[in-house]
């Protein structure tokens, strides 16, 4: 049995259906190529020395085209082979916009311009891609498991209360990893693992090189491609992951700005986060995650799951009950406490009165 089909029979028959993600369920099947898998395939006509804005111009009619094309949708033949990278493709294009992204750096609406490629750090502090680790997750959602998560140093947000702050506030710390590195990673987990799952910290200042890393992976059964994010990114980031990403395991926390800005010290969050919500479910399939806080049930919990039933429709919403006081949250009184039973289940009984839960 060719590795493929030993691992499409495995999950096949070990894990119950993923209804609600049906293009991801397909691609953990070998019914369908991941989509970067097409992005790399995909001849596109431009000059990487043109301007900015030729170049974006050509990057939009060629995602247009892609799909249009119904490429995206094409059922790989038994025991066919992914089609072959192209030199100057479609994710060559990404690359190059993603390189000029980061140079007066614009990943994530921070915005805050820093010249990455000469050794600056930005408002994250994130200068170059670390790795802090990299290994196989049994603990997240049902859908993902076993998710090879690969997380990166350093965040665009700053949660007064992150339970990753070792890694979220240390964006010097973790290994440089080379693309080459990062293929290697998941070449040695790629038996194991129904996707690879970039995450941090968070995955939005380290754009660049997973498109670098989705250059150079060869995999035998390529792996659908999880973003695991704050979601704080710009849209020129997501348009450059349009294309590439299959899921957005996507975190929306707060349903107003002024709670935004005091536990995350970000502006503008309620707009951006939305935004991005209803873009990234417009080019991939999304599972969202919400965790409930101590005292903001009314203000957060049931505005964001208002808002998603309203503009996006019933969803996978992971309701979550795990916060606990880590990080500073010591110093802001409301969140100096694990949220009341009384507290979660209203919150996880809105998102299922709403229809976000249960759709499996
Ligand atoms: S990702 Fe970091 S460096 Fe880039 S704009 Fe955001 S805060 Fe600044």
């Amino acid at each position: 049995m060719s590795p493929a089909a030993l691992h499409s029979s495995v999950f096949s028959r070990t894990w119950k259906p993923i209804i609600h993600l049906p293009r991801y369920a397909q691609i953990l099947e070998v019914e369908r190529w991941p989509q970067y898998i097409h992005a790399r395939s995909m001849p596109v006509d431009f000059d990487p020395a043109a301007d900015t804005g030729t170049l974006w111009a050509v990057h939009d009619g060629a995602v247009e085209l892609l799909r249009t094309s119904g490429a995206l949708d094409a059922r790989p033949g038994e025991g066919a082979a992914p089609p072959e990278p192209v030199q100057g493709s479609l994710l060559d294009l990404k690359i190059v916009l993603a390189d000029r992204l980061e140079a007066e750096c614009q990943l994530c609406e921070r915005r805050c311009k820093a010249a990455r490629a000469e050794g600056k750090a930005g408002t994250c502090g994130v200068v170059e891609t670390r790795v802090s680790s990299s290994f196989m997750h049994h603990g997240e959602e049902y859908e993902l498991v076993p998710s090879h998560t690969i997380f990166f140093s350093g965040c665009n947000l700053e949660c007064q209360f992150c339970q990753n702050h070792d890694i979220s506030r240390r964006p010097l710390s973790g290994a440089r990893v080379t693309p080459e590195l990062g293929a290697q990673l998941i070449h040695e987990e790629e038996m194991g693992s129904r996707n690879v799952n970039w995450v941090g910290g968070d995955p939005i200042p380290n754009v660049p090189f997973i498109l670098k890393v989705l250059r150079v992976v060869d995999s035998p059964r390529p792996h659908a491609q999880v973003f695991n994010s704050n979601m704080y990114m710009t849209e020129e980031t997501l348009k450059l992951l349009d294309g590439t990403m299959d899921l957005y395991l996507a975190d929306f926390k707060y349903g107003n700005d002024e709670c935004a800005e005091r536990l995350s010290r970000v502006e503008n969050y309620f707009a951006v986060v939305s935004r991005n919500h209803k873009l990234a479910s417009e080019q991939a399939e999304l599972l969202v995650r919400h965790l409930v806080l101590p005292g903001h049930v009314d203000c957060c919990s049931i505005p964001v799951l208002d808002w998603l039933r309203e503009n996006i429709g019933p969803l996978r919403v992971n309701v979550m009950d795990q916060y606990r006081p880590a990080y500073r949250a010591r110093e802001h009184e409301d969140i100096n406490r694990r949220p009341t039973t009384a507290e979660f289940l209203k919150a996880y009984n809105h998102a299922a009165a709403l229809g976000h839960v249960g759709l499996d």
